[in-house]
């Protein structure tokens, strides 16, 4: 067969696979919006066939007999090239699991999400403490499965991270505790003195439907397409659907959080917008998909705070934000800017976390994974190293589990090595800002209410590009540089030493 031929055969496959794949996508947020409660059962049973039907084909001989002998060819452009790589990776993946621990893993983690919910309602760690050690336990076989190779924790991170390892977030790590620590301590200092700026209005109530209106017109003003996605209410936030002829975010409204509704809806736009620029000549294709969940998450952070807590983007559309809330009138546009970028050093909770200390509360997480997976931490310590880690970077105790190490989802989900991405995004969004700064006039463009000069730089170096590079030649590409956090580490330094006037 011709090499064309080959490849042909190989585009139809994946079609196929990603098709199964958006299917999922759009059963997911069903469930979520829409679906009957009593449906809960027959959606799993759905769910659990069509993923088979992923596992069974992702993993198969045929498949993988396809990818090395297109390896093997010299005569693949660039593009198709990238797709076999990325394809490979997901087809050895899927085919050196076992069938019997992928099983297994499925049941954990629906028994380990149960026990969870529980174990947080309760604040009692004792009673999760037993199934995380076996979802630890299981976490490391399938490591051992996939790169028998390799420290167990690096193959975890990279299924988000394709390529990061602990010896690199170790470095990255250390130099944003380096920035951060004393930063926040100079804030705490700060505050202590007064003289503030007043942020209560922040909690000023606003009607759910007055809070749609708002969201919805900003939205559309950062570009996202409506007629490509939609935006609808759920319990937690989250951008899905099926591909990026079909993008959907969520939000949901708190009457005395107004902010928290818009910059929620901003974040998953920013995501959206991602998807949404995705080439669509190849979207059914792996070299077309996002990069990583780093480079995802990097464009919701892009746009929720590098622009959507800066002065210049808000200019524009205060005025008309001041309109639909009549408490604005009282505050000025310096004040508002200030109440967007409050710092909140007595929160517990990474969720509700503020742009300066996040990051504390992941490298936290970060840590604790790294030291459970190496065995230097055993399950049982791990509410102990969780509040010493939390009185050492944030200065406060939790005075329960529930407020500590039982906040989080991922955990009863199987999802270690996750929470890296989250503070990955948020370097790799102040280098790609930096890098838009030096191309497009972004301060004049957004503060004459302009996305698109913005958007359309990020369309070229990241949302186009898909998975056509790996991420450090990817980044380098749009930035000049691999991986760097002296550009997030300057922003937050030159950010709220104005804000707090230190
Ligand atoms: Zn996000």
């Amino acid at each position: 067969m011709t090499t064309g031929e080959l490849y042909a055969d190989l585009t139809r496959r994946l079609s196929d696979l990603t098709a199964i794949e958006e299917t999922l996508g759009i059963l997911q947020w069903d469930q979520e919006i829409v679906m009957p409660k009593g449906a809960v059962h027959a959606r799993g049973r759905q769910k659990a066939t069509l993923a088979g039907l992923l596992h069974q084909n992702q993993s198969s001989a045929a498949l993988g007999g396809l990818l090395q002998r297109l390896g093997e060819r010299g005569d693949l452009d660039d593009i198709a090239r990238a797709n076999v790589r990325e394809a490979h990776r997901d087809h050895a993946r899927a085919a050196r699991i076992p069938e019997a621990l992928v099983r297994r893993w499925a049941s954990l983690t629906v028994q380990a999400h149960d026990v969870w919910v529980e174990a947080r309602k309760a604040a009692a760690f004792g009673q999760f403490e037993p199934v995380l050690g076996e979802m630890v336990d299981l976490a490391k076989q399938r490591a051992a499965a996939i790169d028998p190779g390799r420290p167990a924790y690096d193959v975890l991170i990279d299924e988000f991270e394709v390529g990061m390892t602990m010896a690199r977030l170790d470095g990255v790590f250390a130099e944003l505790k380096a920035t951060l620590v004393p930063l926040i301590a100079r804030v705490r200092a700060r505050m202590a003195q007064g003289g503030l700026p007043d942020a209560s209005w922040l909690r000023s109530p606003v009607p759910a439907e007055r809070q749609r209106e708002v969201g919805e017109s900003m939205v559309r003003a950062m570009g996202f397409d409506f007629d490509r996605g939609r935006l609808d209410t759920s319990v937690h936030p989250f951008c899905g659907g099926a591909g990026t002829d079909d993008v959907r975010i969520t939000t949901r409204y708190k009457e005395t959080a107004f902010l928290g509704s818009l910059s929620g809806m901003i974040h998953e736009t920013g995501h959206a917008l991602y998807e949404q620029g995705r080439d669509r000549t190849l979207g059914d294709q792996p070299v077309s998909r996002a990069r990583s969940m780093g480079i995802h998450e990097s464009q919701s952070l892009l746009w929720e705070k590098q622009v959507g807590q800066g002065a210049a983007f808000w200019r524009p559309h205060y005025p008309r934000l001041q309109a639909a809330y009549a408490f604005l009138a009282a505050v000025s546009f310096d004040d508002f800017v200030f109440g967007l970028n409050l710092v909140q050093l007595g929160n517990f909770i990474r969720v509700d976390a503020d742009e300066l200390t996040y990051p504390l509360h992941v490298i936290l997480r970060y840590e604790i994974e790294r030291d459970l997976f190496s065995g230097a931490l055993a399950v049982a310590d791990l509410p102990a190293a969780w509040n010493a880690k939390m009185v050492q970077y944030l200065g406060i105790e939790p005075p329960d589990a529930a407020l500590g190490c039982l906040q989080d989802v991922h955990w009863s989900s199987g999802s270690f090595g996750y929470f890296p991405s989250y503070t990955l995004g948020a370097v790799y969004a102040a280098q790609f800002m930096q890098a838009a700064r030096k191309a497009v006039d972004v301060e004049a463009t957004l503060g004459a209410g302009d996305v698109q000069p913005l958007l359309g730089w990020l369309r070229e170096h990241v949302h186009r590009m898909g998975s056509r590079f790996p991420t450090d030649e990817l980044v380098a590409r749009a930035t000049g540089r691999p991986l760097d956090t002296a550009p997030f580490r300057a922003y937050v330094t030159e950010k709220y030493s104005r804000l707090y006037r230190l």
